[in-house]
């Protein structure tokens, strides 16, 4: 399956989305070509925010001129009205467009409704109403709140992290949303680095066709490789699968997931990085992270107050100060 439906919104994109935050990291001609080359080869959603400082601006310089060839998804952090006119002018401006396919609240606290005094939905029905926007989305990393939204029956998608690593409460939220007819957009499909074969992230993924991955590209060879499931897409075959088992079977249920929640930490520990790093180690090139820069990083977990604010955020119940001592006294092996 290589076509998404996105619920009742009537978009169909190819199962590949191209993820444009990182493209911030790269120059404006490298970003271009890669945005274009993504283009050629038939990925046609992209998914931005105003938050990415010049990814918008990079989409409307790379792919301006076939716009009505392609959906974009943008999103605002916005909690007031003012600001949301003032984000959505700008988001316009930088992807040269008068539209947005779908306009998303960009991980708010709550989940907002017409009625709950912020007005904010009501800015999204209008902008609607107005044809600046053609269908209204939202964002989180908390399960509660995207169970809100879906339950809310206010929005047309919902995007929310999910890979094979899912918990059971997470996928039901994906059945729940195709029941609802609410497209689901999947973010971290490869649970931000922790998985590695991403072959599997995708059939896995494929299991569901009310959901659209978008991976985070940056690198020509990661274009290529997802690129390449477009006319090869790979299969949850009995190898994929004993990949995927063997996965979780490795990493558990008590893993960071790098979401950033318990943020920020009086000790200016990196946590979401620090929390998960004896993993990264096994799972990517080690050496990124034995430098001398991290190994400074790591090494402020001996400055943790142990002040509870990272254990009474993290929305997966994580003990994260004895994580963050675990994966240092496993660091210092490593070193
Ligand atoms: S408990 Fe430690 S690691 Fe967690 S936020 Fe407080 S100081 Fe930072
Ligand atoms: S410790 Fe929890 S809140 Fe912090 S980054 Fe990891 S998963 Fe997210």
């Amino acid at each position: 399956m290589s076509q998404v439906i996105l619920g009742k919104t009537g978009i169909s994109a190819n199962k590949n989305g191209f993820g444009a935050l990182p493209i911030q990291r790269i120059g404006r001609e490298a970003a271009r070509e890669l945005l274009r080359k993504a283009y050629d080869s038939g990925i046609n959603f992209f998914d931005t925010a105003r938050f990415y400082t010049d990814s918008e601006e990079k989409i409307g310089y790379a792919l301006g001129d076939v716009r009505e060839k392609i959906y974009i998804a943008s999103k605002t952090m916005t909690v007031n009205v003012k600001d949301f006119w003032e984000q959505l002018n700008t988001s316009l401006s930088f992807l040269k467009t008068d539209y947005l396919d779908i306009y998303q609240f960009h991980n708010p606290a709550f989940c907002p409704k017409s009625g709950d005094g912020t007005g904010l939905y009501e800015a999204m029905l209008e902008a609607k109403d107005k044809g600046m926007i053609r269908h209204i989305g939202i964002t989180n990393h908390r399960i509660k709140i995207a169970a809100d939204a879906a339950e809310s029956g206010l929005y047309e998608t919902i995007q929310y992290p999910f890979s094979y690593l899912a918990t059971d409460e997470e996928t039901e939220l994906v059945i729940k949303c195709r029941k609802y007819g609410i497209g689901f957009i999947a973010m971290k499909a490869l649970s931000g680095g922790l998985i590695s074969n991403s072959a599997a992230a995708y059939a896995y993924l494929a299991q569901y066709d009310n959901v659209l991955p978008i991976w985070g590209i940056q690198r020509e060879k990661e274009l290529e490789e997802f690129a390449g499931y477009i006319d090869n897409p790979p299969v949850l075959n009995r190898e994929l699968s004993a990949a995927i088992e063997q996965d979780k079977k490795e990493l558990g249920a008590e893993f960071c997931r790098g979401c950033g929640y318990c943020l920020p930490c009086p000790a200016n520990i990196d946590i979401p990085t620090s929390a998960r790093m004896s993993l990264m180690i096994k799972r990517a090139p080690a050496s990124i992270y034995l430098n001398k820069e991290w190994q400074g990083k790591m090494k402020r977990i001996d400055d943790c107050i142990n002040c509870g604010h990272c254990k009474s955020h993290c929305p997966y119940g994580l003990d994260t100060p004895e994580l963050l001592r675990k994966n240092w006294r496993d660091y210092k092996t490593f070193i």
